[in-house]
């Protein structure tokens, strides 16, 4: 019988532990809070953003975005990051990505503080997560998934896991995580210029799939028992939806569900774990804050 992986009801689960978290940290005269930097009117990062600050505020925190305009010039954006950096109200940041393209991204996620950077996409939390220094921020997509692994005791010690993708968002801090000394996983990262993808999916005990293609991993893909994690978030036309479309994984589930022995469905798997790890995340920047100032 194959087991789904129900990121919302761990989530559920994980959101109460942390409810009690932030009780704790208020009754020690520290709430924390999560500022979203919203730049333009995209209808995507319009709902991700309003997701994420609501989840915030569900757990007592505090959550605020800041919706600036299409146009907004580089330095208008450093100085609002300016301020919410200097801001002790403030424990994290983050600026919801895609930008529009006058900007540049990279030196923008650069402007965040280190100590504020609950992405954890800034390269000093990068570095620090890559050597495991406990302090570093680890992007919450990847922390979601070895959470949700170890949350539903799915043993990685000695595995093979396969990785499709290599983005710094996923699959580049997921392979550091797994491969050391703890999960102590075998982690092959594979990508687009992977010759004969399957070769390599069909060896994985836990396969992780994080590119961006429907249908990409079909059923002669894998090999029975497999742990199937779908990182892949792709909207498929479907006028009978309330919002026109719907949400598909990356691989074929129906057809993988009789051969994995765990998986998680799109909707409803990594997502829900995404934003739950930015919560805690955002607890671990609020805690570390007032460490500092004891
Ligand atoms: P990305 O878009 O930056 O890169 C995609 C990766 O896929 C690249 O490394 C590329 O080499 C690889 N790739 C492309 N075609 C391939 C092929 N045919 N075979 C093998 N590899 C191929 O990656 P990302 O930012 O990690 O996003 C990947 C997917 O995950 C997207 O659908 C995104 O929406 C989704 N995502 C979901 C969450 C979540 O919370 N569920 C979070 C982040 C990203």
């Amino acid at each position: 019988m194959t087991r789904t992986l129900d990121g919302t009801e761990i989530s559920r689960v994980m959101r109460a532990e942390m409810a009690q978290e932030v009780a704790a940290l208020q009754a020690a005269g520290v709430t924390p809070g999560l500022s979203v930097v919203l730049v333009g009117n995209n209808p995507a990062s319009q709902a991700y953003v309003a997701s994420k600050t609501r989840a915030c505020e569900a757990l007592g925190m505090r959550g605020q975005t800041l919706t600036l305009p299409e146009d907004v010039s580089k330095d208008e954006l450093f100085a609002v990051i300016d301020r919410l950096n200097n801001d002790a109200s403030v424990h994290g940041i983050l600026v919801q990505l895609p930008l529009p393209a006058h900007l540049p991204y990279k030196a923008v996620l650069e402007h965040i503080h280190p100590a504020k950077d609950v992405d954890g996409f800034h390269p000093v939390n990068a570095g620090l997560a890559f050597v495991g220094d406990p302090r570093a921020f680890v992007p919450c997509t990847p922390a979601g998934i070895m959470e949700m692994l170890r949350r539903e005791d799915i043993p990685t010690r000695g595995k093979h896991v396969v990785i499709v993708g290599r983005s710094l968002i996923v699959s580049k801090p997921l392979a550091s995580l797994l491969m050391a000394p703890g999960p102590d996983a075998t982690v092959t990262l594979t990508h687009r210029h992977t010759p004969d993808l399957a070769s390599f999916t069909r060896q994985a005990d836990i396969l992780i799939v994080a590119v961006g293609k429907q249908n990409l991993i079909t059923a002669d893909m894998v090999k029975p028992g497999v742990v199937v994690i779908d990182v892949g978030q792709n909207r498929v036309p479907d006028a009978g939806a309330p919002r026109g479309y719907r949400m598909v994984g990356d691989v074929d589930y129906d057809a993988l569900l009789p051969i994995a022995s765990a998986i998680t469905p799109v909707p409803g798997g990594v997502g829900p774990m995404t934003i739950t790890m930015l919560l805690a995340n955002t607890i671990q920047a609020a805690r570390q804050a007032r460490a500092q100032q004891d």
